[in-house]
């Protein structure tokens, strides 16, 4: 799996394209998506280059791994949609390859809430 130093969250993590900040720290860097489908809509980037999922599964220190996931539920907190939170709730999910639907070639979780997100999946 060859990753791409030039796709678009490469040249945001870089700071060469602006973001709306949510978050950073060593392992993850969050921000807003550009085109929310929800009305809450983030995406928690990984700091290190990774493809997606499975390459980071396979790749990634357990430090990253769970670097990464601690920062999915604090950027929920942080964007105030943790479930700890009345009428909070959220999906989180991540898209693989072609047909999983992933546009941008760099690991990221989406973070989607604000309101019911509704099915899983269309
Ligand atoms: P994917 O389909 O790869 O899982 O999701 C990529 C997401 O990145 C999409 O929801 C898209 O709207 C978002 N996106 C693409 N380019 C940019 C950008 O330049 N800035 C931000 N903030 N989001 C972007």
């Amino acid at each position: 799996m060859t990753y791409d130093k030039n796709n678009i969250f490469a040249k945001i993590l870089r700071g060469e394209i602006p973001c709306k900040k949510i978050y950073e720290d060593e392992y993850v860097l969050a921000f807003y998506d550009i085109n929310p489908q929800k009305k809450i809509h983030a995406l928690v980037v990984s700091k290190g280059e990774y493809v997606n999922l499975d390459d980071f599964s396979s790749k990634a220190s357990d430090k990253e791994i769970s670097g990464l996931i601690k920062g999915i539920s604090l950027v929920a907190k942080k964007i105030g949609v943790s479930d700890e939170v009345k009428g909070g709730g959220y999906r989180s999910l991540v898209n693989i390859g072609e047909n999983g639907g992933q546009e941008v070639p760099h690991l990221h979780f989406h973070i989607f809430g604000g309101e019911k997100v509704g099915k899983m999946v269309s």
